[in-house]
């Protein structure tokens, strides 16, 4: 699989993830804001309210997280020892963003 089609995967993923979260009531969240304190605030008042939507924010930040890296040039590479991610690993989850050795 090339980092296009991973890429198209990805994009498809975060259009489901947003379309599940105003399913839940959540307001789409500027992208840029993704470090920010009020961010991580927020997703600690979600997870009080609902654990889906937490889940459903942790996943859309790490897909955008995956997107950046593939705009930085550094997708494929795990952040942990630096190996290439093995294709199947990115295969089952193109937003992975450690090998499986250290996969969480
Ligand atoms: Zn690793």
């Amino acid at each position: 699989m090339t980092n296009e089609e991973l890429r198209a995967k990805l994009e498809e993923e975060i259009d489901v993830v947003k379309q599940e979260l105003s399913d839940l009531g959540v307001e789409d969240i500027d992208p840029t804001a993704t470090e920010s304190d009020e961010l991580a605030d927020r997703m600690e008042a979600e997870e009080e309210h609902s654990s889906e939507k937490a889940t459903l924010l942790a996943r859309k930040n790490e897909i955008i997280a995956a997107v950046a890296r593939m705009d930085a040039g550094t997708y494929g590479f795990c952040e942990e020892c630096g190996e290439k991610i093995e294709a199947d690993r990115l295969e089952a989850n193109p937003a992975a963003a450690t090998c499986k050795l250290h996969m969480a």
